[in-house]
């Protein structure tokens, strides 16, 4: 259960069919979503040209009430975001979708990433008279698409014209009066997909949300590839594609849904074959093999059966957890005690070996033991299913600093006695490129070996997280 948080996920329909309630599917699909961002949620619906939203925090219940949505009226696109942040202060206007009025009429956008040139962007518009709601990447896009397009013939053109001006992974989402837009960072490093959904094309984080809602996957939006659609059908444009490519992999590890498949790879099947590699890697004599949920439960299936050991639900996961505990002071320590509890019967008087996704901190982890330990489990031996996590990753939403990463100042040995288990292994770092193998895309391991695929030396993105974060 990683303390790296999910990220936020993106959606976006147009739809030919007018009958067709496009809230109601944007709603939906933004369930599929939930797990990349719990904080808020917001949906944004086009109507010939007028864009009515609601955003709010919580999860989807609590940010999206019914008589909220009852007054979205109906119209032929609409975008749907979740939110993830670790700041328990985020301001409203840094929920999306984000909403503008300029030149051309009304635009509004959503994305999931991080920019890397934040700052220098910001100064840059600064000097123009910019005038900021919130701190966030998207309203930072929002800008340059605005500015591009007082002299862009085209929305396209308006949008490509900005994305030259980023740097940094992100998948964003947009709609112009008329069409529905998506590009996809040039690295590949944020996901996004092609599907239908009712015979309506949509654009969207995950596969799951196709399945979820009984649509149809068509492909991954490439690496640098913008997607228009609009009354004519999808138009591709692959100016920018053909270059390195770097997917996240902790999408694989962590991130994305099990029942996704993300570049051609299925996230399940990916943390399987971590599991059955790190039962080669790291093996030992043990009863049970239990996951913590939900991230390390495929894992552990991979390693049970690689080593042969049983498979067991060791440890339960609390999911109902809604905004009042959220906002509750202390809340991540309450959480840790609440959200997971140990099955005694499954595992009193056992060996167990429990497999987790990743470790940021390590408190998670040490609490884990101490609840196998006093459920009756004689031994615990911890197994990572990611290699130790020892560098803040600066092409998500989310980042955790350097010191705070158990990983980039204790030994592996050091970590062992932290949590208190009687053995402890991580997954290789060579073992990463192995469970994503048939994937076309190049990975970024950088959290976990420093090799960044984009410069990160700006000395001001760590003032731009302790802003925003
Ligand atoms: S640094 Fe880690 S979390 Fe960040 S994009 Fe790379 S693999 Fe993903």
């Amino acid at each position: 259960m990683s303390e790296l948080r999910d990220e936020c996920g993106v959606f976006g329909i147009f739809s030919k069919d007018e009958v067709l309630n496009i809230v109601e599917e944007t709603y939906l699909a933004l369930y599929a979503l939930q797990h990349r961002g719990e904080v808020g949620a917001g949906i944004a619906v086009n109507n010939n040209g007028k864009i009515v939203h609601y955003k709010d925090f919580g999860v989807i219940p609590e940010a999206l009430p019914e008589k909220e949505l009852a007054r979205l009226k109906n119209g032929q696109i609409a975008l749907g975001h979740v939110k993830y942040s670790s700041n328990e202060q985020v301001d409203h206007a840094n929920l999306a979708p984000l909403v503008m009025s300029y030149i051309k009429g009304q635009l509004a956008l959503c994305m999931n990433g991080a920019l890397t040139n934040y700052h220098e962007l910001q100064a840059s518009l600064n000097k123009e008279a910019a005038i900021f709601q919130s701190n966030g990447d998207t309203e930072i896009i929002a800008y340059l698409i605005a500015r591009a397009r007082i002299h862009a013939g085209t929305i396209e053109e308006a949008v490509q014209t900005a994305v030259r001006e980023i740097k940094g992974a992100y998948a964003v989402v947009l709609m112009s009066p008329s069409k529905l837009i998506g590009v996809r960072d040039p690295l590949g490093v944020r996901p996004l997909c092609i599907g239908k959904i009712k015979g309506n094309y949509v654009l969207t984080s995950e596969s799951c949300v196709f399945d979820s809602m009984g649509g149809e996957f068509i492909r991954d939006v490439q690496p640098g590839e913008m997607i228009v659609i609009d009354s004519d059908g999808l138009h591709s444009h692959t100016e920018m594609c053909g270059g390195k490519s770097a997917c996240c992999i902790f999408e694989y590890v962590f991130f994305s849904r099990p029942d996704s498949v993300l570049d051609g790879v299925s996230v399940d099947l990916a943390r399987q074959r971590a599991g059955k590699i790190l039962a080669r890697e790291y093996p030992v004599e043990a009863d049970i093999v239990c996951g913590v949920p939900d991230c390390g439960r495929s894992a552990a299936i991979g390693y049970a059966m690689e080593s042969g050991i049983p498979y067991a639900t060791g440890l339960i996961k609390n999911k109902y957890l809604g905004r009042a505990f959220r906002n509750r002071k202390n809340h991540s320590e309450y959480l840790m005690r609440i959200k997971l509890n140990a099955l005694k019967h499954n595992v009193e008087g056992k060996r167990v070996v429990v497999i987790d996704d990743s470790i940021l901190k390590g408190k998670t982890s040490r609490h884990i033991v101490e609840l196998l330990r006093r459920a009756g489990a004689t031994q615990v031996h911890m197994r990572i299913a990611s290699p130790p996590f020892k560098n803040p990753c600066y092409l998500n939403s989310d980042t955790t600093a350097k010191e705070n990463l158990m990983a980039a100042s204790m030994t592996i040995e050091e970590m062992r006695q932290y949590m208190g288990a009687d053995s402890l292994g991580f997954l290789s770092v060579d073992a990463l490129r192995e469970i994503v193998k048939e994937s076309r895309l190049s990975i970024c391991d950088a959290c976990f070996t420093g090799n960044y695929p984009i410069d990160v030396s700006d000395t001001s993105r760590d003032d731009k997280y302790s802003q925003k974060f």
